[in-house]
């Protein structure tokens, strides 16, 4: 046709939080319904342009949450707006030219951030550049709860918040209800459109027919009290008195090879699987009964999806603590840190207390928003065709490194 093809260009960092995995599901959900109406381009662009500290996020933020502490005092020690603000705007002012650069190269007409800190400084780039009237920039949060206040900016199109209690923080934070969307937390399309029946799903991944199954997983690294768990479950999912397993288990470890290798050298009682980084998680997640995962927002809003009762053991301060509430208020799943607690109530969901573990799923499916990522996707082709083809606008690489105001 006559239209061009419009480029997109999607920003996300591998610092946890399932931005990765949202970003992936809205890359997936624009193929699946636009075809080759958009080229995407999901980047790290910190990465690849910037020096220290912003092309190290990754391993700074895995050493932060390992050492718990320390990430309480940068989320929190950050939240107040001037010091964010100043601290990023230096660091715009002297990446200045990398970054104008590595980001025009994707000559972008839309650009969508699922980052908390990547919103000030591509907005910044726009204005220099005098585009932030031509490009469609958007922000599509990815916690479900208490988020970072560097998430919100006033000068972006849109601000997709995947729940109410979200949304209520981008309104205090000074963005107007015109800018915000609720419509869920993106999950990739193979989660939303997958009905092949449980059956089928535990026949392909050679689980055991008949037995209630619990999946055990901590978010892409394999986080959390994960190995005392599997071996509690062990134990209670085994009945002496029969001699019997009441239950099996399916432990995801995700990229963590030490828990893996650790899990695989354990004589178990019961029927165990253990995997790595798992690419089909809606299948694995279709054939069990119910979850035990750290409060993470993609793994939580695929279990949703899926209808599995969640048992969260575990969070990341900050970002990850209003998710329990979310699961827990709504009847969805419960919170336990204790893992012969958990194994317990696991061993009474598949026998005595089968009842409450259909009731949560029940709830599970409530709250799932499994159209979530479509919405997303429909509304930024809605904004896109207001913006008019882009064709003849001319991307100048010219830095400049005046030091950028504050325009909030
Ligand atoms: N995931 C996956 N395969 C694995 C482990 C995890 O695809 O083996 C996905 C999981 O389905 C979810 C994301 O990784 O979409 C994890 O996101 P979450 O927000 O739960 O936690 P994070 O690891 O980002 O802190």
């Amino acid at each position: 046709g006559a239209e061009k093809t419009k480029n997109v260009l999607i920003l996300m960092s591998d610092t946890g939080g399932g931005h990765r995995a949202s970003a992936e599901a809205i890359r997936d959900a624009f193929r699946l319904q636009f075809g080759d109406q958009y080229r995407i381009f999901v980047k790290d662009v910190w990465k690849e342009y910037t020096g220290w500290p912003l092309n190290d996020m990754e391993s700074q933020y895995k050493f932060m949450v390992k050492h718990v502490q320390l990430w309480k005092v940068a989320f929190h020690g950050t939240s107040p707006r001037w010091i964010h603000c100043a601290y990023l705007a230096a660091l715009a002012a002297f990446y200045a030219k990398e970054l104008e650069v590595g980001l025009m190269e994707y000559k972008p007409d839309i650009i969508i951030s699922v980052h908390p800190l990547m919103q000030h400084i591509p907005l910044w780039v726009l204005k220099w550049e005098g585009l932030q009237k031509k490009v469609v920039f958007v922000t599509v949060i990815t916690d479900l709860n208490t988020c970072h206040r560097t998430w919100f900016n006033t000068g972006v199109t849109r601000c997709y918040c995947p729940s109410e209690e979200v949304a209520k923080r981008a309104l205090v934070d000074g963005l107007d209800s015109s800018q915000i969307r609720v419509f869920g937390l993106p999950v990739r399309p193979s989660f939303c459109r997958a009905i092949i029946s449980k059956d089928e799903l535990r026949d392909e991944l050679e689980l055991d027919p008949k037995l209630p199954a619990v999946l055990l997983m901590g978010g892409g690294e394999g986080m959390g009290p994960v190995k005392k768990t599997a071996k509690a479950l062990g134990d209670a999912l085994f009945d002496d008195l029969i001699g019997h397993p009441i239950g099996q288990m399916v432990v995801i470890c995700g990229r963590n090879k030490t828990l893996a290798s650790t899990l695989e050298s354990i004589q178990w009682k019961i029927p165990v699987k253990i995997r790595g980084f798992e690419p089909q998680m809606e299948k694995w997640m279709g054939a069990c009964d119910c979850i035990i995962t750290k409060a993470g927002p993609g793994t939580i809003a695929e279990a949703l999806i899926r209808g599995l009762p969640i048992i969260l053991n575990d969070f990341i301060p900050g970002q990850e603590v209003g998710n329990v509430p979310y699961v827990v208020d709504n009847g969805a799943g419960v919170f336990s840190q204790s893992p012969k607690q958990t194994a317990t109530l696991v061993a009474e969901w598949f026998s005595t207390k089968t009842d409450e573990l259909q009731r949560m799923s029940e709830n599970a499916l409530k709250l799932a928003q499994p159209e979530a990522v479509f919405n997303i996707v429909n509304d930024i082709h809605d904004l896109a065709g207001q913006q008019g083809p882009l064709a003849n606008i001319p991307y100048s690489i010219t830095a400049s490194f005046s030091y950028p105001a504050e325009s909030n």
